[in-house]
C-alpha cells in the first residue's frame, strides 16, 4: 500500500484551485494527471528579465520589464484576421506595441486600459520600425509582481495552457508536499551538498536548479536501481524448474546455415542458465539482422526437450504472424506443435490453442501480449521468450513471468544498442548476452540522400527495381503525435494511390489503422513475393524480415530519429544481395537533419549510431520518450544517468544488502521513494515472491 503521507500527492489534479474541465485535455497531454506529476514537471528553462527604466536601455531580442502607459488600442481591420495591437509609451515617450493575436485579444482590452500605468514583461522585439512585445508575459497594475519574477521558470506547455496557468498550479502543488525522511545515504548527501527532497523541489522551480536538480536526478536512479535489484533479489529466491534439454529436437533441426560464433555463445549462456533451478533473466542484444530469432528458436525448443512449454511475445501483430511462419517453416523437421494466438482470434479456433496449452499438446505459443491473459494457462510454462523487449515496460516484463505455478525462465530480446551505463540503468535485474556478429555474407547497405524534388527519379528507379524482380519498402512517416497524425496517414494513402496508378497490383498498403484481416492480406501477399512494393508506415519498424526485398525509400527522412532510421534500413541488407536505401529529404533541412542524414550514409554500425544519436538530440529516444516511459527516465538526462547510474546502484545495493533492506530506517524512506516515483513495482515484487 501506498504510504498515506504521500496521499496529497497522489490527489487528483483537479483538486488544485482554477482547474476547470477545459484544462483537462491539455494537462493529460502533458501527462500531468496528478499533483506528483504537477511537482515533477519541471521547468525546460529559466528566463532572465532585466529591469529597463525605459525602452532606450533595452536591447532588440532582450526579455525586459518596463512601465508603459497605453495611448491606443487597434483592432484587426477585418475581425479575425491579423493581430490586436496595443500601443504603449515608455517614460521617455517611446512607442511599443503590445501585440495579441487570436483569442489572446480578449485579455488585451481589460488589461491595458488607455492612459493607465502597467508593468509589462516580455521579449523585446523589433517590426518594421515598430518596437514590439509580442503577447507579454505579464502584465500588471503594480511592479511587485513583475518585478519579482525577473528569473522565471519556462514550463514545456500543450496548446490551452499558459505559463501563468502552470505556474500557479506548481505554487499550490510545491504548497502540499509533506515532509519525507531522507532517504539518500547521509554521507552521501552531504560530500555533493545536495539539498533535502522538498527543498530541491522548491529550487529546481525557482531557478537555482543545478544541485536541486542533481539530486532530483538521483532520486530517480536510486529509485530504479533499488527496484531493480529488489525484482533480481527475489526472482533468485524464487522456484523455478531446471530445464536440460537432452538436444533430440535441436538437432533434427535443418538450418540454411551455420550459426556463427555469437549465437553459439548466446544459447550456451541461455541454455546454461535454464538448467539452473533458479529462474532466468537475461537480455539477448544483438543489432538489427543479427539473428536473434534462430537464437530463440534454440531456446524454445530446448525448453520443449526438457518437456516444458515455451511462449514467444513480441509487440505487434505483424511480427507475431511473421514469427509464427519463420518458426513453423525453421521447426518443421522437429515435429514440434506450434500455435499463434492474438487479441483477435476467437470462438472454435481460440478455444483449441487454449485446450492445447492446458494439456500440453500445444509445446510453443506465438502471441502478443494477449497470451498473458489470466484465462490463458498452461500445463508447464518453462521460458518466455520476449522479443522487442524495449516496446514493453518493466511492470510488464514483471507480470509475464508470474504465469505458472513455478517461474518460468525469462529471455528478452531486444536491438536497441544500449550502451553499458544504460543496460545497468534499465536492466539492471538482467545478465546480457550480446549476438556482437552479424551472420557472415551481409553486404553494407548502399544510403544515399536524394532531394524530394527528384521524386520521379526515385520512382522510375523503383520500377527497374521492380522489373528485375526484386521487391522493395516504401516507408512513410508517421508520428503518433495525435496533431499531425490524421496529416501523415492523408500523405501515405496518397502516396500509395499515385504508386499504384504506376504499379497497379505490385503494391500494397499497411498502415495502423487499417483492418487487421487487411493487414494481414498485404503482408502475406509482400513475404510471399506476389506484391513487389509495400507502402507502409513506421508499423514495419521492428523485426519484419523478408530478405528477398533488398531497396528501402523512406520519405522525409529528416522526420525520424537515427536509431529508428537504422532499425528501418534494417529492413533490407538481410540477405546476401546488394541493397539499396534511399533517404528522401525535404528541402528545408535543419542542421541536426543534415548531420543525422549523414552519419546514415557513412554507418550502418547501430551502437555507433546510438551514441551519436544521444549526441544529437539528448537520448529522448534511447531512454523511451520522457514523459512515457515506463522504464524510461522522466527526471534524470543522459549526462546524469552517466554521472550518477553507478552510485545510485552502489547505494542500493548496501541499502538491500547491508542496511537492512526495506525494513530498516532508510529502507522506509526507501520504500515511500520507491511510491512517490511509481517505482513500486518493485516492492510488488518482495511482497510476491
Ligand atoms: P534480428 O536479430 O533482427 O531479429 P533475424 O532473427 O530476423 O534478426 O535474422 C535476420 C536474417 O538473418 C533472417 O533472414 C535469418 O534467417 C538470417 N540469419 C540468422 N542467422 C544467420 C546465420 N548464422 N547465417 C546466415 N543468416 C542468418
Ligand atoms: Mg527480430
Amino acid at each position: 500500500m501506498r504510504p498515506e503521507e504521500l496521499n496529497p500527492l497522489f490527489a487528483e489534479i483537479d483538486s488544485l484551485d482554477g482547474i476547470g474541465p477545459k484544462l483537462k485535455k491539455p494537462l493529460e497531454r502533458l501527462g500531468l494527471e496528478r499533483v506528483r506529476d504537477v511537482l515533477y514537471h519541471l521547468p525546460e528553462r529559466f528566463v532572465a528579465r532585466r529591469s529597463v527604466a525605459d525602452l532606450d536601455e533595452a536591447l532588440v531580442g532582450e526579455q525586459i520589464v518596463v512601465a508603459l502607459t497605453p495611448t491606443e488600442h487597434r483592432a484587426p481591420r477585418n475581425p479575425g484576421r491579423g493581430p490586436y495591437r496595443v500601443l504603449a509609451a515608455d517614460a521617455k515617450g517611446n512607442i511599443c506595441a503590445l501585440t495579441y493575436f487570436g483569442r489572446a485579444s480578449y485579455n488585451a482590452k481589460k488589461q491595458l486600459p488607455v492612459g493607465e500605468k502597467r508593468w509589462v514583461a516580455g521579449r523585446l522585439d523589433q517590426y518594421g520600425d515598430m518596437l514590439q512585445i509580442v503577447h507579454p508575459d505579464h502584465v500588471t497594475e503594480d511592479s511587485a509582481g513583475a518585478m519579482g519574477r525577473l528569473i522565471e521558470p519556462i514550463y514545456r506547455l500543450a496548446e490551452g495552457l499558459t505559463q501563468p496557468r502552470i505556474g500557479a498550479m506548481v505554487e499550490q502543488a510545491l504548497a502540499r508536499m509533506p515532509e519525507l525522511a531522507e532517504w539518500i545515504e547521509p554521507g552521501l548527501l552531504s560530500r555533493q551538498g545536495w539539498p533535502e527532497w522538498a527543498e530541491a523541489l522548491k529550487l529546481a522551480h525557482a531557478g537555482e536548479a543545478a544541485k536541486a536538480r542533481d539530486r532530483l536526478a538521483y532520486d530517480e536512479l536510486f529509485a530504479n536501481a533499488l527496484a531493480l535489484m529488489l525484482v533480481r533479489q527475489s526472482n533468485k529466491a524464487r522456484k523455478g524448474q531446471s530445464l536440460q534439454g537432452d538436444g533430440t529436437l535441436r538437432d533434427k533441426l535443418a538450418l540454411p546455415f551455420p550459426l556463427t560464433g555469437a549465437q553459439k555463445r548466446s544459447i550456451a549462456e541461455i541454455t546454461g542458465d535454464m538448467a539452473q533451478a533458479s529462474p532466468m533473466l537475461r537480455l539477448l542484444q544483438g543489432d538489427v539482422g543479427a539473428g536473434k530469432t534462430v537464437v530463440a528458436l534454440e531456446a524454445m525448443l530446448a525448453a520443449v526437450e526438457a518437456g516444458a512449454q515455451a511462449a514467444l511475445l513480441a509487440p505487434t501483430e505483424i511480427l507475431v504472424r511473421q514469427h509464427f511462419e519463420t518458426l513453423r517453416k525453421m521447426a518443421a523437421p522437429t515435429g514440434v506443435t506450434i500455435e499463434l494466438l492474438t487479441g483477435r482470434d476467437k470462438g472454435r479456433a481460440r478455444e483449441g490453442i487454449l485446450m492445447g496449452l492446458v494439456d500440453g499438446s500445444v509445446q510453443i505459443l506465438v502471441g502478443t501480449h494477449a497470451i498473458f491473459q489470466p484465462t490463458v494457462s498452461y500445463r508447464n510454462l518453462g521460458l518466455v521468450v520476449i522479443d522487442e523487449q524495449h516496446r514493453f515496460g518493466v511492470s510488464q516484463r514483471l507480470m509475464l513471468t508470474q504465469k505458472g505455478r513455478v517461474t518460468p525462465h525469462t529471455l528478452a530480446m531486444t536491438a536497441t544498442p544500449i550502451p553499458r551505463t544504460l543496460v545497468l540503468a534499465q536492466y539492471g535485474e538482467m545478465d546480457v548476452s550480446r549476438l556482437d556478429e552479424m551472420p557472415p555474407g551481409r553486404q553494407p547497405i548502399d544510403t544515399r540522400v536524394v532531394a524530394l524534388d527528384r521524386m520521379a527519379d526515385v520512382v522510375e528507379g523503383v520500377a527497374r527495381h521492380i522489373s528485375s524482380g526484386q521487391q522493395a519498402y516504401w516507408v512513410c512517416p508517421m508520428v503518433r503525435d495525435s496533431e499531425t497524425a490524421s496529416d501523415d496517414l492523408a500523405a501515405a494513402e496518397a502516396r500509395f494511390a499515385a504508386l499504384k496508378e504506376r504499379f497497379g497490383e505490385d503494391v500494397v498498403l499497411v498502415h495502423g489503422q487499417l483492418a487487421p484481416e487487411q493487414k494481414d492480406a498485404a503482408m502475406a501477399r509482400f513475404a510471399a513475393g506476389e506484391a513487389k512494393l509495400l507502402v507502409a508506415t513506421t508499423v514495419i519498424e521492428v523485426g519484419v524480415d523478408v530478405p528477398s526485398s533488398t531497396l528501402m525509400v523512406i520519405e522525409q527522412a529528416e522526420r525520424f530519429g537515427l536509431a529508428q532510421l537504422h532499425q528501418l534500413r534494417g529492413r533490407v541488407g538481410r540477405g546476401s544481395e546488394k541493397s539499396v536505401c534511399l533517404l528522401l529529404r525535404s528541402s528545408e533541412l535543419s542542421e541536426v537533419g543534415k548531420q543525422r542524414l549523414a552519419l546514415m550514409r557513412e554507418s550502418q554500425d547501430g551502437f555507433y549510431l546510438a551514441e551519436q544519436d544521444l549526441e544529437l538530440r539528448g537520448g529522448g529516444e534511447l531512454l523511451g520518450t520522457r514523459q512515457s516511459g515506463e522504464d524510461g527516465f522522466s527526471i534524470a538526462s543522459l549526462e546524469q544517468v552517466q554521472k550518477y547510474g553507478e552510485m545510485a546502484n552502489d547505494d542500493a545495493r548496501l541499502l538491500v544488502e547491508r542496511d537492512g533492506g526495506l525494513d530498516g530506517p532508510r529502507g522506509q524512506a526507501a520504500r515511500t521513494l520507491l511510491y512517490l516515483l511509481e517505482r513500486d513495482w518493485g516492492v510488488q515484487m518482495l511482497r510476491g515472491g
